[in-house]
């Protein structure tokens, strides 16, 4: 059934005239980064002598090909395995349905679809400069290509030597994946630089303390099956492929990203999941997550979430994912078009620094907007790369133009080798401080702290409730003024048949106070 699974993925994957090999891009970079070297374009059909027109009708005669062969391969294997009830020849039908954006002929859509700001096209000037726009905005180029070793890094970057010999030695630690689109972003010379920071490894992820832990949420021992944790009755966190676009060093499950480990994402270990909730109608809330589940060809999203959709309990649908931010040419309006289908369906994108927020983000962003999804961000509090006020100030407003609303500051968790990005719970305090009252309530996240051991999200605070004097609350503001609140101990009631007076707390503290005793008893 897998196979089944993995089958239709790579002939709907074809259709949209990218490497059929997209959703074998979930089983392991092994593979992917193997059939990059063979699969990679030369032009693609996308000459650059002007002939638009010879270009589109050739990308256009390409894709329309690609479905055809893909419903005549599923005509002819009769004897291949349904999906969500469809024959492959009916999915392929109802991908044909599918709402299209139409742009003006003569015209590819990959070349034309997306835009490329101008850092971005000077990098590709520089390290890039024979590919063109065509494959640059195609999502499985940009996948095929990511750097995943120390040549490839070396070509874009100027290494220290503490970032050549971590990457040269990093053995079964979490891989190096960074997309070329992402690379553009980072500074070439300066190892300090933020976004770099956070995805080219250093020396300080060798030395780990005594409170790391591989799972520090412990999500692992909440799994009634495999890859599904269900912590909270009318929750889960369905995890669905161990690949991200690009890996962070800092990753709270970087105990199963860029490897297979003991999950198996494929579709046995799907359907159990898809089973398990399906029987337990506490579960009204769905987070999918990974790994990055909008690194997965589209029509296994369509799938996974046809399936979640069409469980009556399930009122809620959500995607955690760093894409938009590593990898917007992933956000296609063929994607668009599957998401909004299954309303309501909401996204957490994760976003670290304000020069992540691009024109190409912004499109990204704008188009899953379009699409009726609300956007939240999650950002993780990171030392030397996001730790000031400024900063996150910046960060947040870019977000908000982006129309993504600050949604988290997380505390970073404490996973092995992370203490050079952790901060004092005061720095976040501090952030939060230096955000409320000073901007829009709305640029204004959460800072919480993902419990270890799994006791949930804890939100913290900074203090604004001075003390108390009598009936009035003492309260300061974002400037530092005090006021005085009213909010009136609340009288003793008459006492009750038993002869205990039913109080507020306080009311009964100074009462007990008074006779000498602290509770009825
Ligand atoms: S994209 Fe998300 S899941 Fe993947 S490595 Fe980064 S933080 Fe982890």
């Amino acid at each position: 059934m897998g196979q089944g699974l993995a089958s239709a993925g790579s002939a709907v994957a074809g259709t949209d005239g990218g490497g059929a090999d997209v959703a074998d891009a979930t089983v392991g970079d092994a593979k992917l980064t193997a059939k990059s070297v063979g699969s990679k374009r030369r032009g693609g059909g996308a000459s650059t002598d002007g002939s638009a027109g010879t270009r589109n009708r050739s990308s256009g005669a390409r894709a329309r090909s690609s479905r055809l062969a893909a419903q005549d391969g599923a005509a002819k294997s009769e004897h291949a395995p349904k999906l969500d009830g469809l024959s492959r020849l009916e999915a392929a039908n109802r991908l044909e349905s599918m709402p299209r954006i139409e742009i003006a002929p003569g015209l590819d859509p990959l070349e034309t679809d997306f835009v490329v700001s101008d850092r971005t096209r000077a990098f590709r000037a520089r390290f890039y400069a024979e590919i063109e726009d065509r494959e640059w905005n195609d999502w499985k180029w940009q996948l095929r290509n990511r750097i995943r070793d120390l040549a490839s890094l070396e070509r874009v970057l100027v290494l220290s030597d503490e970032e050549r010999a971590m990457v040269a030695s990093l053995g079964d630690r979490l891989p190096v994946g960074i997309t070329p689109y992402y690379a553009s972003l980072m500074d070439p010379t300066d190892p300090s630089e933020a976004i770099r920071r956070t995805l080219v490894p250093v020396g300080a992820e060798t030395i780990e303390s005594p409170i790391e832990l591989e799972d520090p949420l412990a999500e692992d021992s909440d799994m009634p099956v495999p890859g599904l944790v269900h912590r909270y009755p009318d929750r889960v966190l369905f995890l669905v492929t161990s690949f991200c676009a690009v890996y962070c060093r800092y990753c709270t499950r970087s105990r199963l990203v860029g490897k297979t480990g003991e999950y198996h994402f494929n579709h046995a270990q799907y359907q159990a999941a898809i089973d398990y909730i399906a029987a337990t109608k506490s579960i009204r809330d769905v987070l999918i997550s990974g790994g990055d589940p909008l690194t997965m060809a589209d029509d296994r999203i369509d799938w996974l979430l046809s399936r979640l959709r069409a469980i009556p309990h399930v009122e809620f649908i959500r995607i955690g994912s760093k894409v938009p931010a590593v990898l917007p040419q992933r956000i296609t309006p063929e994607l668009c078009a599957i998401l909004k289908k299954y309303h309501p369906f909401w996204m957490s994108v994760h976003f670290t620094h304000p020069r992540e927020v691009t024109p190409e983000v912004a499109q990204a962003c704008g188009r899953l907007a379009d699409a009726g999804i609300p956007l939240g961000s999650q950002t993780v509090l990171m030392k030397g790369v996001n730790d000031d006020v400024p900063t996150m100030k910046q960060l947040m407003h870019e977000l908000l133009k982006t129309r993504v609303r600050p949604y988290y500051i997380y505390q970073c968790d404490p996973i092995p080798g992370s203490s050079h990005f952790r901060t004092p719970v005061e720095k976040g305090l501090e952030i939060i401080e230096g955000l409320r009252g000073h901007t829009t309530g709305y640029a204004v996240p959460q800072y919480v702290i993902d419990a270890p051991g799994g006791g949930g999200k804890l939100p913290l605070l900074p203090n604004y409730v001075v003390g108390r004097e009598g009936d009035w609350l003492i309260l300061r503001n974002y400037a530092g003024e005090t006021f005085r609140y009213p909010d009136p101990i609340e009288a003793p009631k008459a006492p009750s048949r038993n002869g205990c007076a039913s109080s507020t707390p306080s009311a009964a503290k100074s009462k007990s106070a008074e006779h000498g005793r602290t509770r009825c008893s």
